[in-house]
């Protein structure tokens, strides 16, 4: 889904202005085209306004700490991949960063040909997934129509159970009006009940939280 413009776009979050220089010119030298941030609400900014291949974020940053970027990015959809730098190399740290949706950590100090062989490995990874979204834990697998990982049994899903759940999960925090669903999934042609029938299917087999319904206005993405 998330395809950059620049492959080798990379974003630094890091607020000790040395290490940032050292780091931002090694990384040029390496062929990324770098952008330093030296806060997380800089951070934050530049992440949700321009695509990048790949980030690295500092776990202790000002303003907004790094995994609550990390969580803050991947709660409006960006899905760019994060390698997050700790100084600390407690468990909790590292637990608690890849659950807010980092793909990898490095423990300070760390080697550079480490760094630049993990940057690669996970654009590998993540090129290899480009056409799926993740669900905050599990991903969707678009053109497999499957819901996988978290260590849970895939899902298949049908073609419209898949489009669903594209549109919700492609913007979670956004709610959608059964109209508009209908519209994006279904077509006017269909049973208005359609919707409702579908998210009914999508909870039955990713859990009955998948979807939310706000009451009113229509449906949100929920937890998988
Ligand atoms: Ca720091």
């Amino acid at each position: 889904m998330e395809t950059s413009d620049d492959p080798a776009a990379l974003l630094l979050v890091e607020d000790d202005r040395q290490l940032s220089e050292l780091l931002t010119e090694l990384l040029t030298g390496a062929g990324y085209s770098v952008d330093a941030a030296f806060d997380g609400q800089a951070g934050l900014h530049w992440a949700l306004t321009r695509r990048y291949a790949v980030m690295v974020v500092d776990r202790g940053l000002p303003a907004i700490e790094g995994t609550q970027l990390v969580a803050k990015l991947r709660a409006q959809g960006v899905t760019t991949p994060a390698l997050m730098l700790t100084a600390r190399g407690a468990l909790d740290d590292v637990v608690e960063g890849l659950d807010a949706g980092a793909e990898d950590y490095l423990v300070k100090p760390f080697e550079i040909p480490e760094l630049l062989a993990r940057l690669r490995a996970l654009l590998r990874r993540h090129s290899d997934s480009a056409d799926s979204i993740d669900l905050g834990g599990r991903r969707l697998d678009i053109a497999a129509r499957r819901v996988f990982g978290d260590g849970q049994p895939p899902v298949e899903l049908s073609s419209r159970e898949c489009d669903l759940l594209r549109i919700l999960a492609g913007r979670p925090s956004r709610v959608f009006s059964r109209s508009e669903l209908m519209d994006r999934v279904f077509g006017a042609a269909e049973n208005p009940g359609a919707v409702d029938t579908y998210v009914h299917y999508l909870r039955r087999k990713l859990g009955k939280d998948a979807i939310e319904t706000v009451r009113g206005l229509g449906y949100r993405m929920g937890r998988v």
